[in-house]
């Protein structure tokens, strides 16, 4: 299995880290030509997401994985890569991918609560220590939408059939059992 890391900004290094531990290779996605048919999964790290996506737009890389993600292509977008995935953002005029039917507020913790820490009940995994970083949550989720994790009522994980997304950075604990969820869904994907 090779899993690609959007290696444009942000927290990237750490996503590698956490798949290298579970034996899974990786390859830093900076340019159009490191794109490839031969990644079975791609991860949109946390960082900042308008950077992001105007970098993905630059380098030519923003189309073909819109292209690779409506095709099947399983994603995990963390905490900015939430922000990409959404197909509404409440607080902010761009849409990114547009890709999951989630509603989803950006910092949504305001100053104050800029990073915490919190156990989270979620589904399929169990008790997760979940660590936010200026954290966006979802809003609502529509069609198709399963929700894997609240936070106070909000929704700070979810699947949508081939894309996973959380609020919170999995690769920043040494808890590998997101990385290992994301993997199952490459192994049982069906791609087009
Ligand atoms: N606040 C960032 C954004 O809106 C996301 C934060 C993160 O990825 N840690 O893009």
């Amino acid at each position: 299995m090779k899993i690609g890391i959007f290696a444009l900004q942000g927290a990237f290094l750490e996503h590698r880290q956490a798949l290298e531990k579970l034996g899974v290779e990786t390859v830093e996605i900076r340019r159009r030509a490191h794109f490839t048919d031969k990644l079975d999964g791609v991860i949109l790290p946390g960082g900042e997401s308008t950077v992001q996506g105007k970098l993905l737009k630059d380098e030519g890389l923003f189309l073909p994985l819109r292209e690779a993600i409506g095709g099947g292509m399983p994603v995990f977008g963390t905490c900015a890569g939430l922000i990409l995935l959404a197909k509404k953002l409440t607080n902010d005029e761009n849409v990114w991918l547009a890709a999951m039917n989630v509603s989803v507020r950006r910092n949504a913790y305001g100053r104050q609560l800029g990073s915490f820490r919190a156990e989270l009940d979620t589904a399929h995994i169990g008790a997760y220590p979940a660590v936010f970083i200026r954290a966006p949550y979802i809003e609502s989720a529509g069609e198709h939408v399963e929700v894997l994790a609240e936070h106070e009522g909000k929704i700070v994980a979810a699947r949508q059939e081939n894309m996973l997304a959380t609020a919170f950075h999995p690769e920043l604990t040494s808890d590998l059992r997101i990385h290992e969820y994301f993997c199952g869904m490459i192994r049982g994907a069906d791609r087009t």
